[in-house]
């Protein structure tokens, strides 16, 4: 597989052309499966969903450094984060059970994103990623796993003092909206951004305000 994006175009190739190891039946199947989920990203507020094989995530391991302090608050704080996650190394042999992942951002204007506000964002992208897993596992990809941006812990427990994970083995409070942080696996997001053309020097002006924007992913499988 190329590095190519896997445009809605290129699927409709395959469908019509077949693939090798896939029945032409089971194909089309799969193609209106991620063209329903492209469609429930746009209908869930996400900008530019996008279909990618797993090949063009590059994990580096010096990604989760910027989990450390005094980068971020979040490390050692909850279940979805460094060092309570998997390693890169780790990360990396698990995307080798995938094929694709679905990519989506969800935009902002960039002086909410630089203030205390942008937690409401950073929820909504944890939110978004946690149904979008949830519709790709109904739609019968069951090994279907979302990450996010941001960090779980302030987002959706700050009103706790601890991490009902990690504080004696208990449940996720929140497992309907919590999900992995992306840079806690060493998922190298600027990289990212540049193949899929996402730059923040592309940030919009819209009326007169910038827009910026936070990102997740699901894995599809
Ligand atoms: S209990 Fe709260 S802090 Fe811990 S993983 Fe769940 S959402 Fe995150």
């Amino acid at each position: 597989m190329t590095n190519d994006l896997l445009t809605i175009s290129s699927w409709r190739q395959e469908v019509r052309f077949g693939k090798p190891g896939y029945p032409r039946a089971s194909f089309l199947i799969v193609y209106v499966a991620m063209e329903e989920l492209l469609e429930k990203a746009l209908e869930l507020g996400a900008s530019d969903p996008r279909l990618i094989p797993v090949e063009m995530i590059q994990v580096d391991d010096d990604i989760v450094e910027l989990c450390l302090p005094p980068q971020c608050d979040g490390y050692d704080m909850c279940a979805n984060c460094p060092p309570h996650v998997m390693s890169p190394a780790e990360f990396r042999k698990v995307l080798e059970g995938y094929e694709s992942a679905l990519v989506f951002k969800i935009e902002a204007p960039m002086e909410l994103l630089l203030s205390d506000e942008r937690d409401h964002v950073g929820r909504l992208i944890q939110e978004t990623a946690a149904r979008l897993e949830r519709f790709a596992i109904e739609a019968g990809f069951v090994s279907s796993r979302a990450l996010a941006g941001a960090c779980c812990k302030r987002l959706f427990c700050g009103a706790y003092e601890r991490c009902n994970v990690l504080s004696g083995g208990g449940e996720c409070r929140n497992p309907d909206k919590a999900r992995t942080s992306m840079s806690g696996l060493g998922v190298n997001f600027n990289r990212l951004n540049r193949d899929l053309g996402w730059q923040m020097s592309d940030a919009r002006e819209a009326g007169g305000e910038a827009l910026g924007w936070m990102a997740g992913m699901v894995l599809i499988g």
